[in-house]
């Protein structure tokens, strides 16, 4: 198979499983226990914490792990919304978040608060005046995404941080695409909140983490037991925290090399689409873009069947955001960017990762060109 669909998840490193595996073996233990055991696994889930503190740019204290982004962008929103104690009810966020900030927003709005969704342009990037514009005396949070998961595009983070601190105003931002792709740095870019999840470089599915800086008032999701200092109850997934910690070190320490190798696969790769494939047009940033990442329409074309063909041709890619997969709606992102309907039905994304090579680029573009041109003729 030739696996494609980096942004929607990884395979697990190799040496992430060997540095987890032997807490599912010997090393088992709850960190809350007093005992040898429980003391073991509790200085490697803070020595976890330390190290992912350090390659983010923040202090231990101010990581709580999660169950996965998903989780993290929720106690961003709902635990910020739930601290200001009628202080303020209005949160601006953008159009093109993933579901996991766009449906935690609606949930909130549901529940009487303001919000703005800011709108984008053709680049998938919003219009940082109308974002200062839009805040109000009652803004209590910028929720805004590090790098778009369908089409890449970097937003300018260190900008909307900027404008977020000058109005004293919390800024949470969605690096799960982000993050082990591109240089992460919370205090450079203001961040008040920062949500990452494992499963998307190279750890295990399960495991996320928010960063949460001092001062950030925060009120838990999950209530129950004291762990990560009463900001989220239950026993702590030691394997996958340590696995977390893992991946980002690994991740980190390749990123200069591997954003050039896969920045040069993913180009070769578009310009191989658009020289041998008519009427295709690329969607999002040509330069502020994730290296792995190139979303491209296929004119004349419906994505599931494109999918499905490059399916059974063992090519692995992915229609838009992969948590809508399976349902038939065309992209939010790329009907906020104003790409006509009809070109984002026939939109497909290619991210690619850490065991792609040129023979993964040969395969593709000696079997895609086929598939849409018989896709096309029927
Ligand atoms: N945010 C973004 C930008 C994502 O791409 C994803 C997953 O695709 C998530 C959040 C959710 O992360 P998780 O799958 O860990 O819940």
């Amino acid at each position: 198979m030739i696996y494609m669909d980096y942004n929607a998840t990884t395979p697990v490193h190799p040496e992430v499983l060997e540095a987890f595996l032997p807490f599912y073996r010997d090393s088992f233990g709850n960190p809350s226990s007093i005992h040898l055991a429980g003391r073991r696994v509790k200085a490697a889930v803070e020595e976890a914490r330390e190290r992912l503190a350090g390659f983010l740019g923040c202090e231990p204290v101010e990581v709580i792990f999660t169950s996965g982004g998903t989780e993290a962008d929720n106690l961003a929103i709902k635990g910020v919304a739930a601290a200001q104690g009628g202080k303020g009810n209005h949160i601006i966020t953008t159009r093109v978040e993933h579901p996991a900030v766009l449906n935690t927003c609606l949930y909130l709005e549901q529940k009487g608060y303001d919000v703005t969704r800011l709108e984008v342009d053709r680049e998938g990037l919003p219009d940082l005046a109308r974002l200062e514009a839009s805040i109000t005396g009652r803004t209590i949070l910028i929720s805004a995404m590090f790098a778009n998961n369908e089409t890449g595009t970097i937003f300018p983070v260190r900008e909307i941080g900027e404008i977020a601190s000058r109005h004293r105003i919390c800024f949470h931002c969605d690096a799960v695409q982000a993050a082990g792709k591109i240089p992460i740095d919370c205090r450079e870019m203001n961040a008040s909140l920062l949500a990452l999840s494992g499963h998307k470089l190279g750890a295990p599915q399960g495991i996320g983490a928010l960063v949460v800086r001092r001062g950030v008032k925060l009120h838990p999701l999950i209530h129950g037991g004291a762990q990560e200092r009463n900001r989220r109850g239950g026993t702590e997934n030691v394997a996958g925290i340590v696995a977390l910690a893992k991946a980002y070190e690994l991740a980190q320490g390749s990123l200069a090399a591997e954003s050039r190798r896969i920045g040069g696969l993913r180009d070769r790769l578009e310009q191989g689409i658009m020289a041998r494939v008519p009427d295709v047009l690329i969607n999002g940033d040509g330069k502020r873009r994730l290296p792995n990442t190139v979303n491209i329409s296929f004119a004349g074309v419906d994505a599931d069947s494109l999918l499905a063909n490059l399916d059974l041709a063992g090519i692995a890619v992915s229609s838009g955001a992969a948590c809508s997969s399976g349902v038939l709606r065309s992209s939010h992102v790329l009907s906020a960017m104003g790409v006509e309907p009809s070109l984002a039905k026939g939109s497909i994304r290619f991210s690619l990762g850490r065991e792609n090579d040129e023979a993964d680029l040969e395969g593709l573009l000696s079997r895609l060109p086929g598939i849409v041109e018989r896709l096309r003729a029927s």
